[in-house]
């Protein structure tokens, strides 16, 4: 049977571009795409790449106290959000026109429009024009989810943090995961005065404790009015901004309420019913470890799984179903040991097992240096670093490693390609130290901080 294309990629962001690209790139590979919105999807539009230039930009109010600590003297500093705004979506509508290229030079047809799956080899464009593929591969990303909340029809998603025509003087914002924690962050490091309502006992569930409690304080330390144990019950328009009611019968007023409580996929409508595709409670499409839906000739990637929702995993799992497809490679995803960021302020890596996770599955020695770098400390900037090793009492290895510190995210990088190579602490210990860094604490903590 002969088909209008090889691959149909329905999805323009990291997964799908990625998938598309490199497939197109095979010798005789007819690549077809279709993306409803702007290309780059949630991490270049509307996520990872636009935030982290909007913590560039707030942790320089941060950084301001320590240049006085070194001498520097600084009178009026104001930050303008209108010209950094400006800069921002300048920079968002080239990312896109890269992609877009990235796609055409490759050889790409692209559809912007949105698609549906009609039949195992069959798609749907918008304007009811009909494609066919051999494959199909969605990477439609996620959508935030909102709670059945009274009034949530004014609270704001992540979406919008980047829309601002002025900035608002007060904000509330709702949810202790990745997203709540680095835009209470951002907002107060541009000066927005931020309240953060956690509904559980502590931020970040699911990461190391001893971490959550650091970056707990650190982040109120620097301002941000973090409640834990409380939520929202009602949110009412008034003249004058946005009145909560939360859970302890307390109101408030804001300019503006954000709610980052979690993402769903997309797959509302994506697909004919009677297509088996099998979609799991949230809505995620069921893959196996090669990605491969319960229809052979659909595969899915990304956030549209909600296996690992980050950037990094949907590029690897796109390049795992090409080397799978299109290189005759069988290869299924490995999610072990991925290493990640969360670009609070202050910054955390990740990698491995939290503490408890890894004492629950076996005995365990953690070290642990809690310090004031020699940075901060001169300038007499009282922040706090954590570099947390937990090894395997028996084979050694180290089981997970936490890093609150400037730069978290680039240390974890690297110390995660050595966890995954295998290290144990005997490595690190006869690694040499690069003194003097925050890093080398790593390489030179050699008692056990504890046992259990
Ligand atoms: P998360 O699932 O991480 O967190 C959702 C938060 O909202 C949790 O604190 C949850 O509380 C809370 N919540 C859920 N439902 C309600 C409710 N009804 N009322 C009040 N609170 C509620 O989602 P995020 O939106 O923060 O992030 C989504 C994904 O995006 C993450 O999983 C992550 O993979 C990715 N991401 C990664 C980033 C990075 O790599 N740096 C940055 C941003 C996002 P509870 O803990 O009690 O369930």
């Amino acid at each position: 049977m002969s088909f209008d294309f090889d691959l149909f990629v329905i999805g323009g962001g990291s997964g799908g571009v990625r998938a598309a690209r490199i497939a197109a790139c095979e010798k005789g590979v007819r690549v077809g795409l279709a993306e409803e919105d702007r290309y780059g999807g949630t991490c270049v539009i509307r996520g990872c790449v636009p935030k982290k230039l909007m913590v560039f930009a707030s942790e320089v109010s941060h950084a301001l106290p320590e240049a006085r600590g070194y001498g520097w003297e600084i009178d009026q500093v104001r930050f303008n959000w209108k010209l950094f705004h400006g800069k921002l979506n300048e920079e968002l509508n080239r990312l896109e026109r890269v992609y877009r290229n990235l796609l055409k030079k490759a050889g790409v047809i692209t559809f912007d429009q949105r698609a549906k799956v009609v039949d195992p080899h069959t798609i749907e464009l918008a304007n009811g024009e009909k494609k066919t593929a051999q494959y199909i591969l969605i990477a439609v990303g996620g959508e935030p989810e909102f709670p059945d909340v009274k009034g949530i029809e004014f609270a704001l998603s992540s979406n919008d943090m980047f829309q601002f025509n002025v900035l608002p003087k007060s904000i509330l914002i709702v949810g202790g995961g990745y997203i709540a924690c680095e835009f209470s962050g951002i907002m107060n490091g541009l000066g927005v005065q931020t309240t953060q309502y956690y509904r559980g006992e502590k931020i970040l569930r699911g990461f190391d404790d001893e971490a959550r409690g650091i970056v707990t304080d650190e982040m109120r330390k620097r301002g941000v009015d973090l409640k834990c144990g409380v939520n929202v019950c009602e949110i009412e328009k008034t003249s004058s901004g946005l009145r909560i009611i939360n859970t302890q019968n307390e109101q408030a007023k804001f300019d503006a309420v954000m709610f980052a409580t979690g993402r769903k996929p997309k797959t509302m409508g994506l697909f004919s019913e009677d297509l088996s595709v099998e979609l799991g409670k949230k809505g995620e499409i069921t893959v196996d470890a090669y990605s491969q839906t319960r229809v052979p000739s659909i595969f899915a990637v990304g956030d549209v799984t909600n296996r690992i929702n980050l950037t990094p995993v949907a590029i690897h799992e796109a390049m795992a179903f090409i080397n799978t497809v299109f290189r005759g490679n069988p290869t299924p995803v490995d999610h072990d040991l991925i290493p990640t960021a969360i670009f609070t302020q202050p910054e955390m890596g990740t990698v491995g097992l939290s503490e408890e996770n890894a004492a629950a599955q076996g005995p365990i020695e953690v070290y642990v240096a809690n310090f004031r770098a020699m940075r901060q400390s001169f300038a007499g900037v009282d922040d706090k670093s954590l570099l947390k090793l937990v090894i395997c009492a028996k084979s050694r290895k180290v089981r997970g490693c936490q890093i609150i510190a400037p730069q978290a995210g680039e240390l974890i990088q690297l110390l995660g390609i050595a966890i995954k190579m295998g290290a144990t602490k005997e490595d690190l210990d006869r690694t040499m130290a690069v003194h003097p860094t925050i890093a080398e604490e790593l390489v030179t903590m050699n008692v056990p901080t504890r046992k259990t």
